[in-house]
């Protein structure tokens, strides 16, 4: 199957307000020209360097989102054009986010990452941890960055009752936190493995590499 048809195929099962991230990560530019040229406007990338180097190429009506692990010293590379940051799972990293912002005279859109999967090999925070970041005054201070929701990673498993477990948790606290925040409304949950199960539990941005363009 060829990209085109994995993505537009992908779209036809996609009720209208679920936002498609293509995960582009670790495939050649003619891959995501591919995926651009049948209309596709949003990527994910997971490496600092290898979206600054994609985001140069590619044209510049993109939205870029670093959707992995992200070091604070490399927060600069990205904070001039990055749409949105998912994996946000500490104040320390948020800090330095709406420092490197507010120097390219930006605010960036960011999702805090949640740790719903049992395995501990996942990055994210407890409920607890975000409860505490979410009610300190520093957070209250930062101007240059606006927290959108929650992204979550369910448990790398078959067991598909588990993974609904670990989806349907992060949806309870996405609309806690929505009735107090007017800006929360993202909720980025849904890989390709999952995806179908994550829109049942009420995921509006799914995370979609393998079944676009095929295994890595
Ligand atoms: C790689 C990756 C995806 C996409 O994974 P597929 O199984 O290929 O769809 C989604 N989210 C994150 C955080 C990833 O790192």
């Amino acid at each position: 199957m060829s990209i085109k048809k994995n993505l537009l195929n992908l779209k036809s099962k996609l009720p209208d307000n679920i936002s498609l991230v293509a995960v582009s990560k670790t495939k050649p530019i003619s891959d995501l020209e591919q995926a651009y040229l049948t209309g596709q406007r949003i990527f994910g990338e997971n490496k600092v360097q290898e979206m600054v180097q994609k985001h140069e190429i590619m044209p510049k009506d993109i939205k870029w989102h670093m959707i992995g692990h992200l070091q604070r010293n490399k927060v600069k590379y990205i904070a001039p054009f990055v749409n949105l940051i998912h994996g946000v799972d500490s104040l320390k990293l948020l800090k330095e986010i709406n420092k490197q912002a507010l120097k390219c005279d930006r605010t960036i859109d960011c999702l805090f990452q949640l740790k719903i999967a049992s395995e501990n090999t996942k990055f994210g925070m407890s409920k607890n941890e975000l409860q505490t970041i979410l009610n300190c005054d520093e957070f209250k201070k930062l101007e240059n960055i606006k927290v959108r929701g929650l992204m979550g990673m369910a448990s790398f498993t078959g067991d598909f009752d588990r993974i609904e477990l670990e989806f349907k948790y992060l949806k309870s606290i996405f609309d806690d936190l929505k009735n107090q925040f007017q800006e929360f409304k993202i909720i980025s949950m849904g890989m390709s493995g999952d995806y179908e199960l994550a829109i049942k539990c009420g995921s509006n941005m799914i995370r979609i590499g393998s079944h676009i363009f095929g295994s890595r």
